[in-house]
């Protein structure tokens, strides 16, 4: 034993559950959860996604059925992205921002069944365009300046349809500033602006983009994405969005970033959510279905880990299998 412990002997505090129970943090309540939901146009939809057992594509009618357990287990909001059909795609991203959106209807019909559910939406061009970049092109470059002026649009058309809460992912230069802006000129200031301040160029994003048909044509996203080999940028992304006006920071992709979360809950008083995405989702379902892992388990452990490195909100696609997930014990 060492010096300074003499008699400290760490299995008495694991001897009993009760004792276990007494020092353990709890796991977060399912209030502190947004399940990322992915709306279709039409009705009657539910179509699977290979790439994430679980997970579908809802139109909006289904999609209504399917947050009804979700609502009563206690998820406290949900993030909606759009897939819009191809002919709805356009260089400028207009059906992004149309009153007839499908991000608008769904967020209208979703108020009305479920008014307490908080609604979050990704505010991003990448499934609006027929390249499937995050922004304007111009000659293969991404005019950031025009880009903000459209995700500003976007924002603000999402919040009067009634989101509760928007989420720029488009990692353009100024966008949460030009966002803000945009939102109180409309009379939205009570709008909340989470902003997915440092997302990271991951390879972790596969399944998603399977799941959004939002992978680029060409070329990739490291030019406006930030690279996870380079610390300070990452930490400073974050930096310049509160200083821009964000309400809430987030970190994105989580499971591989667990100190960028905890250094960012260090270093600012802001709330910080946590995108556990769809490649750190999928590769827990892939590995239980080669039988090398009990699927609940690893992900109770997984949004743990997320827990201890400080997560306030998390944003999962274990949102709508809480249920299996809490009652597990081992
Ligand atoms: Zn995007």
């Amino acid at each position: 034993m060492p010096a300074n412990f003499p008699d400290l002997r760490l299995r008495r505090f694991r001897k009993t559950e009760t004792m276990r129970n007494m020092l353990n943090i709890p796991f977060p309540e399912p209030s502190k959860f947004i399940w990322p939901v992915f709306v279709v146009s039409g009705t009657s939809k539910k179509i699977a996604i290979d790439a994430m057992p679980g997970q579908f594509r809802y139109s909006i009618d289904e999609l209504l059925k399917a947050l009804e357990p979700v609502v009563k287990f206690g998820v406290g909001g949900i993030m909606i992205f759009g897939i819009p059909e191809s002919d709805k795609k356009s260089n400028t991203a207009q059906f992004a921002y149309s009153d007839n959106g499908l991000v608008q209807k769904a967020i209208i019909e979703i108020k009305k069944n479920f008014p307490e559910l908080f609604i979050f939406t990704d505010v991003c061009m990448c499934a609006y365009t027929p390249h499937g970049h995050c922004g304007i092109l111009e000659d293969d470059n991404i005019d950031n300046d025009k880009s903000i002026e459209i995700l500003a649009q976007i924002a603000t058309s999402h919040a009067s349809a009634g989101a509760d809460g928007v989420a720029p992912s488009a990692m353009m230069d100024g966008q949460i500033q030009a966002i803000r802006n945009n939102l109180n000129k409309n009379k939205f200031n009570d709008t909340i602006l989470m902003s997915y301040s440092t997302k990271f160029a991951s390879s972790m994003y596969g399944p998603f983009r399977d799941a959004a048909s939002s992978a680029p044509g060409k070329g990739d996203r490291q030019g406006y994405q930030a690279s996870y080999a380079d610390l300070n940028t990452a930490l400073l992304e974050s930096k310049l969005d509160e200083a821009e006006g964000a309400d809430i920071l987030m970190v994105k992709p989580a499971l591989f970033y667990l100190d960028i979360i905890l250094r960012i809950k260090e270093s600012s008083l802001l709330p910080l959510a946590a995108y556990n995405v769809s490649g750190e989702y999928s590769m827990l379902y892939a590995t239980a279905k080669c039988n090398w892992g009990n699927l609940y388990a690893m992900a109770r452990e997984s949004i743990m880990a997320l827990n201890r490195a400080g997560t306030d909100i998390f944003i999962s696609y274990w949102a709508n299998q809480l249920d299996k997930i809490i009652t597990k014990k081992s």
